[in-house]
């Protein structure tokens, strides 16, 4: 094929896989099934990435940026009509600046590599979720990624200073602002923050990184009503000055799943209350840190907010604690789950829960039903498990998204829309918004060749 012959002149020929070499890939980190893509073109820089993006958007070619794998919406499952283009050769670390603190590398490195880096400059960056070791982070960057930080640091737009991004015609814009604070005109790499590929292909990146906490506080508390845990949050945070850094909570299934066998954890609290809050401060005094940490905790309990509670004494303790929130095996050994990253206000919360459970309950029996999430941020994640079917799937779907209209929540806090929710798209964002987006994507891609279907609609 003569497309496939210019850009392996490109980027070389064993740079453009096919056949078996596209097939030993999987399609994602869920879905072990064999990528189905035409071929896997993979550029050493920028300037590749523009050269095979203009002999692409030539060719009305589409391509589907591959990071990671570890999307959750089905972002980049390519189909035997499309290219992907992975960064996964642009994984190199240009410099690290203490005193601007900054990092500026390319897109194919992996997260836990940009938080590594930090950390040897006594630094933090502080976006981090369980995929870091294959997450690349321009991926990241592409789906605007949250995770458990978020609360005190906010998702990875927050984190983004500069960008260098390829348009579908393989215009490179090149964005590599250095400052937190730049007005001048537009702020464009905010095009390609969040939009999943389907603006342009985020390449290299300038990231902000904040000093490192030399002080961690963990504990887990449990709650009698819904009503304590979102006081308990609002004291938390005013008490701790800001040092307030996750704030998770587990509804009672949750907990009581990844706290009896065959689950690895055992309960730190006994398994009856109807909530669990597993929360953590950071500071820059151990010492003092720990006693305002212990004192507001105290305080708490004292109010009346908190009926029992677990401060972690170790390392070993902390990681244990946050291997229970974090133990996604348990719900794979139910069955395939149909995970949900909804957001709405805190002030929605157990009203919306209590209807979708009931809905599910009635309409989905078989299936068992678990709420968690990062309620410092209004996102819940709902999972539901249960046989594999699409038709529950669906069915399921429903009985999560349609509650959040009439809230004004939306489907998707952190992980995005890709193809998995497009279909639920418009129940979160209203015509003039929807047709502002297609306009958009018509000005960057009028040939629809970038990550075609996926978020909007064709
Ligand atoms: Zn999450």
């Amino acid at each position: 094929m003569d497309l496939l012959r210019t850009l392996q002149d490109i980027v070389g020929t064993e740079n453009v896989l096919t056949g078996d070499d596209v097939r030993r890939r999987s399609v994602s980190w869920a879905d072990h099934s064999p990528c189905q893509a035409l071929a896997i073109v993979r550029p050493a820089n920028t300037g590749q990435v523009s050269k095979v993006l203009a002999v692409c958007h030539a060719a009305g070619q589409p391509v589907v940026p591959m990071g990671g794998l570890t999307g959750l919406v089905r972002g980049c499952v390519a189909g035997p009509h499309e290219i992907g283009l992975s960064l996964e050769r642009m994984h190199r670390v240009e410099s690290v600046d203490p005193v601007n603190r900054t990092i500026t590398l390319e897109a194919g490195v992996p997260l836990q590599v940009v938080q590594q880096e930090a950390e040897q400059h006594g630094l933090l960056y502080p976006v981090d979720f369980g995929a870091r070791g294959s997450a690349h982070i321009g991926a990241t960057v592409a789906t605007n990624a949250g995770g458990n930080g978020v609360i005190r640091y906010g998702m990875t737009r927050d984190s983004v200073l500069g960008l260098e991004a390829v348009l579908a015609d393989g215009t490179v814009i090149s964005s590599m602002n250095r400052m937190i604070k730049n007005n001048a005109a537009y702020d464009l790499k905010q095009l390609f923050i969040g939009t999943e590929g389907t603006l342009g292909i985020v390449t290299r990146l300038v990231l902000r990184l904040r000093e490192a906490p030399r002080s961690v506080q963990t504990a887990m508390v449990a709650c009698g009503e819904f009503g304590d845990v979102t006081q308990l949050l609002k004291h938390m945070d005013a008490a701790l000055g800001g040092s307030l850094s996750a704030f998770e909570v587990m509804w009672n299934e949750f907990y009581r799943l990844v706290t009896t066998p065959p689950a690895r954890g055992t309960p730190p609290l006994g398994q009856d209350h109807p909530y669990y809050v597993l929360l953590e401060a950071s500071g820059g005094d151990a010492g003092r840190d720990q006693a305002r940490f212990e004192e507001a905790l105290g305080e708490a309990i004292e109010a009346g907010l908190v009926a029992d509670a677990v401060i972690a004494s170790s390392e070993a303790q902390r990681e244990s604690l946050w291997a229970l929130r974090d133990d996604v095996e348990s719900f794979f050994r139910l069955g395939m789950p149909v995970t949900f990253d909804i957001s709405l206000p805190v002030t929605e919360m157990e009203d919306y829960v209590r209807e979708v459970l009931a809905r599910l309950e009635q309409e989905w029996p078989a299936y068992r039903r678990f709420v968690f999430g990062h309620l410092g941020d209004g996102n819940l994640h709902i999972i539901a498990a249960g046989p594999p079917s699409r038709e529950a799937r669906h069915g399921i779907e429903r009985c999560v998204y349609e509650p959040l209209a009439a809230r004004e929540g939306s489907v998707s806090a952190e992980h995005g829309i890709g193809l998995e929710k497009q279909p639920w798209l418009s129940l979160s964002r209203g015509p003039a918004e929807l047709d502002l987006m297609r306009r958009l994507k018509a000005a960057l891609d009028p040939k629809h060749i970038l990550n075609p279907g996926r978020v909007l609609p064709d």
